[in-house]
């Protein structure tokens, strides 16, 4: 698993005082078989570690900073420069600006387009889209219900099995709207017709902005996806889709480097709000397996008291974790964003997450803090005590159902299970070691 590898090499490299030629060296080696198996271009790799390689072989760390600080920022600079330092926006200085979306079948166009759609409307525009794509048999369907989810336009026809035509006779249709977004095929009879419809379809809808949309899940393949779409246009950015799950998308990397386009968003989930503005850095923090340390704790400095954030991110990571620890977690949650985030940002963490957890909803957050809430200090601290009378009594207390009660005891066990793995694994030092 790369992020287990490099959290290793990351820690390996931390815990030495003094770096030398043949630590440099290997090290580079650590990351190169981490990239490789990430899925990242092996010709990517090779030129991204000869670069790691020259660099900390040759320049002095400045003022200040140790050798191995060096080094990881070396490395994380290398990979920051590949896909760009900052967030990239759509510049929508045309009208209508045409956006037309490729990709392939399953690779989530349709739903980013709703995604899109909505983070447009977000900043107050109102997209209308066109549906060209005749081959996947509820294309149209999909779109509809989407549209309507959203409250805007819709040009398609299920009937009409000529994509060209329905491209062109959507923007006669939506020609006064601000922004038009075109979905199309990403499955044909071969992949020959595919493409050569797009470089069609593109010259009609001569778009303002062509997003290639990548399945961050499907690793080495992104390289030739993304060489072969962008010989039917000039893909203008990527969005990486299905970034929510325990893939870092390191096969995106190589579809950035294959095209010269950067990543815009990324697609964290199927619902309309799961997408993301793509920061560069957080991707790469994660995709090292280095964690947002550095954003966690800056984060946390500024909002809670960092002796409970420390005191709980320890229990979590030795095993003994309470009640209390939760609710302290739970508290901090409030004010650094949903679970999930926040466990994205510790190392080795992120892809553990329970089930139960990725689905915490800030209502349930909201839920479970009134049922602890009923709870005394002495049940927090020993859940083990909280039993049939004290479910009742607490559920009671918090107006909620015994059932409820139950699942949060269920979920704090899983957790709790959960927290201990990690711990087992190396991260048993606590937040302070991690940092340190
Ligand atoms: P298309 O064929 O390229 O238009 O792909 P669709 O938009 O129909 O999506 C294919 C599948 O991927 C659907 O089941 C989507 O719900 C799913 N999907 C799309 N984006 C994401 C994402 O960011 N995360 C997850 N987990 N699923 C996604
Ligand atoms: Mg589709």
């Amino acid at each position: 698993n790369l992020g287990e590898n490099l959290t290793n090499t990351m820690k390996k490299l931390a815990g030495m005082a003094v770096i030398d030629k043949k630590t440099i060296k290997e090290v580079v080696k650590d990351i190169q078989r981490a990239l490789i198996q990430s899925d990242v271009n092996i010709q990517l790799v090779l030129k991204l570690s000869k670069t790691i390689e020259d660099r900390a072989l040759n320049e002095k760390p400045p003022k200040g900073i140790t050798p191995r600080e060096h080094v990881i920022t070396i490395v994380y600079e290398e990979m920051v420069n590949l896909l760009g330092e900052k967030s990239h926006e759509l510049n929508i200085d045309d009208k209508p600006f045409k956006i037309m979306f490729l990709g392939l079948q399953g690779s989530g166009k349709t739903t980013t387009i709703g995604k899109l759609a909505r983070f447009l409307q977000k900043k107050g525009y109102s997209p209308a889209i066109v549906s060209t794509d005749t081959w996947r048999p509820a294309a149209y369907e999909q779109l509809r219900q989407l549209t309507e989810e959203l409250n805007i336009s819709l040009y398609g026809d299920p009937n009409n099995k000529d994509a060209l035509d329905l491209a062109e006779k959507g923007l006669k249709k939506f020609k006064n709207q601000k922004i038009i977004i075109f979905d199309t095929a990403g499955r044909h009879k071969d992949e020959a017709d595919l493409l050569e419809e797009m470089e069609n379809l593109s010259s009609i809808i001569d778009p303002n902005e062509a997003i290639l949309v990548i399945d961050g899940t499907i690793g080495q393949q992104a390289h030739d996806q993304a060489n072969a779409f962008a010989k039917t246009t000039d893909i203008g950015s990527i969005i990486v889709t299905k970034l929510d799950g325990s893939a870092k998308g390191g096969g995106a990397l190589s579809a950035v480097a294959e095209v010269g386009a950067p990543i815009k968003f990324i697609g964290t989930g199927e619902r309309l709000d799961d997408f993301e503005v793509f920061d560069p850095e957080r991707f790469i923090s994660r995709l090292l397996g280095m964690g947002d340390i550095k954003t966690l704790i800056e984060k946390a400095e500024e909002v809670i008291d960092e002796d409970v954030a420390a005191e709980t991110m320890n229990a979590m990571l030795s095993g003994k974790f309470t009640i209390k620890d939760m609710k302290n977690q739970f508290d901090m949650m409030g004010k650094m964003g949903p679970v999930q985030q926040v466990m994205n940002m510790v190392p080795g963490i992120g892809a553990k997450i329970p089930k139960e957890a990725r689905k915490m909803t800030e209502g349930k957050i909201d839920k479970y803090k009134i049922i602890m809430s009923s709870m005394s200090i002495y049940e927090m601290e020993n859940p083990k005590v909280i039993k049939k009378s004290r479910i009742t009594r607490i559920a009671r207390g918090a107006g909620v159902r015994n059932e409820e009660v139950k699942e949060l005891l269920k979920y704090f066990n899983s957790t709790k299970k959960a927290m201990k793995g990690i711990g087992k694994r190396g991260g048993g030092g606590g937040i302070n070691r991690l940092v340190s």
